[in-house]
């Protein structure tokens, strides 16, 4: 393909709009650009990106036996209200109405359709299991749209959904997707890691997370050093002390002491000339049932999703201060757990203290070598603090190390969350009717492509992994009015074009410079140069978009030499490039 033939309007300054290396990127690149508030349109680079995503996914799911489907964006509202979600949504639903005033959405996904399709037309155990999948526009209203095609209010997704008929049979499946994803990033080129991710309400044991690592990820992948234990922040378990300490201290007499003032941990600590790690911090809570008190060390904080579980609440939010003061007689800052009457719950961490420092349920004081046992107890003492690089691993005798990663799929065993509440049911060999078991499976299209270039980039652009780049061969003479340099490059072109590889020949009439420029921000794998050691010594230069390395090479080899290392990545021989 020519380059004058291709819109590809590059742009040389940092674009004000994007915050995030791969928003900046595609935009510069010429591959996207924003319509309206997290909507944009996808120009010819970039779709080709996206394409290239979407095989990948689309071969690898029809590998694993799931049949692709292809279900309407615009979804009735009257299966909405049958799955509880109409209400239950809340405003990333975009909802709207027809002509004849019934509502509507835009599908944020696709459950309540997939569920309905199943329970028309799957009537038998012979029909299971089946998994169904779309590659999928998808929309939800997010309140603050950002960071490109990361987190855009539209975007292409895959989403998967299997149906068994029984636990084993959704396990199962479960396990081929996981498999499945392994073998889509892995072939999209991308370094992630399968996190062991909550499975909210719904519960279950069934969560993966799929995460690109990249340092600029918004989100924290927590692995162990020793074993392959890995999770996200919110799931992240911490092994209770398998050391207890044995040397504790004596404890000694409780007392109050003043703080006027002093609310904070620092404030108290510096007030007090103490380590956080010497307070205990009693955040009170409002639960469906009541407050809770939750106590953590003072250097730790509480893991609401733990804490949520652990207390068997579907919500669970802070007091607000009215509530603290009239449950604790203290202002917010001042609570403890000495004579604090409502539901206890503490963090292990505190098992170990000794003579530590709370708030004293009054104002401006504080109580010092306070005790577990001695002074209160707890109702339960368990894992409810946010995971630190460095905490011991819950599986092996290692620690737990922080990576920062980009969500690119999530796989989950939904159970019978929506066959029971849109009655898909089969019947089993007795002729007994049960409800089918369901699991979903999606993968963020856009997004993945997004974390390729959060992973795949240098000051100078994007450095494509050769699965997703939308072209694998970018020839390049430096001066088009130059006919032995131009006609040379239209000859190679000609020949790679014709062996089916992917070639953008830059064909314009624009300064060396710029295309230097232009090459290195679209990040095409393999640059072919014709300059002037071509004139002088007829040699043509061959680089990698990662290497520094240049490569002479004759124009009669130049062919099978692009072909050669086009199959080498392919085959993984040269994985400089990862
Ligand atoms: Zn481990």
């Amino acid at each position: 393909m020519r380059y004058s033939k291709v819109l590809i309007p590059t742009l040389r300054e940092e674009p004000a709009e994007a915050e995030v290396v791969s928003h900046k990127l595609m935009l510069r690149a010429g591959m996207i650009r924003k319509l309206a508030a997290g909507v944009y349109n996808y120009l010819p680079l970039g779709l080709r990106v996206i394409r290239k995503v979407e095989q990948i996914i689309r071969e690898e799911m029809d590998r694993s036996g799931a049949l692709e489907v292809l279900m309407p964006w615009v979804q009735p509202a009257e299966l909405w209200e049958e799955s509880g979600r109409w209400e239950d949504y809340g405003k990333e639903l975009l909802r709207f109405q027809d002509r004849h005033e019934r509502w509507f959405c835009l599908g944020p996904t696709h459950e309540e359709v997939i569920t309905d399709i199943v329970r028309k037309d799957v009537r038998s155990y012979r029909q299971l299991p089946l998994n169904l999948y779309q590659i999928q526009t998808k929309f939800r209203d997010e309140i603050r749209p950002r960071f490109g095609l990361m987190r855009g209010r539209e975007f292409g997704m895959k989403d998967a959904y299997s149906f068994d008929a029984d636990e084993q049979g959704a396990e199962e499946s479960y396990r081929v997707m996981f498999d499945t994803y392994c073998r889509i990033f892995a072939r999209c080129g991308l370094k992630f890691r399968a996190v062991e991710a909550e499975t909210g309400p719904i519960g279950g044991s069934f969560s993966h997370e799929f995460m690109v690592l990249a340092e600029t990820g918004e989100d924290i992948v927590v692995s162990c050093d020793s074993c392959d234990y890995a999770a996200n922040l919110e799931k992240a378990e911490i092994e209770r002390s398998k050391t207890p300490n044995k040397e504790k201290a004596k404890p000694k007499p409780l007392e109050l002491v003043s703080t006027p003032g002093m609310k904070t941990v620092e404030e108290v600590c510096g007030f007090l000339k103490v380590k956080p790690q010497s307070l205990v911090k009693t955040l009170i809570y409002q639960g469906d049932s009541g407050p809770i008190a939750a106590l953590v060390r003072g250097d730790h904080e509480i893991n609401e999703t733990k804490l949520r579980r652990l207390v068997g609440c579907e919500r669970l939010e802070l007091a607000s201060e009215e509530v603290i003061e009239q449950v604790s007689g203290a202002p917010l800052g001042f609570a403890g757990p000495v004579g604090l009457k409502m539901r206890l719950i503490a963090d292990q961490g505190i098992e170990d203290m000794v003579n530590f420092v709370t708030g004293a349920n009054k104002a401006d004081a504080h109580l010092v070598n306070v005790n577990l046992g001695r002074d209160f107890q707890v109702e339960e003492l368990s894992d409810v603090r946010v995971a630190r690089e460095g905490d011991p691993c819950p599986r092996c005798e290692g620690k737990l190390l922080f990576n920062r990663g980009i969500e690119v799929g999530h796989v989950f065993k939904l159970g019978t969350k929506y066959s029971k509440a849109l009655k898909a049911t089969y019947l089993d060999e007795q002729g007994t009717e049960r409800l089918i078991i369901m699991g979903c499976y999606g993968i963020g299209v856009g997004r993945t492509a997004a974390a390729a270039i959060e992973q795949h980039h240098d000051d100078k652009g994007i450095i494509f992994p050769p699965a997703l780049a939308p072209f694998q061969v970018l020839i390049l003479p430096v001066n088009v009015k130059e006919e032995r340099l131009s006609g040379v490059a239209e000859n190679i072109h000609h020949s790679l074009e014709e062996r089916g590889i992917e070639v953008l020949l830059d064909d314009r009439d624009e300064r060396p410079g710029v295309k230097f420029k232009d090459a290195d921000l679209i990040g095409i794998p393999l640059r072919v140069t014709l300059g002037n050691r071509f004139i002088k010594e007829g040699v043509i230069e061959l680089k990698w978009r990662w290497s520094e390395e240049i490569d002479l090479v004759r124009e009669e080899d130049m062919v099978d030499e692009v072909l050669k290392r086009l199959k080498s990545i392919k085959e993984g021989g040269d994985d400089e490039h990862s």
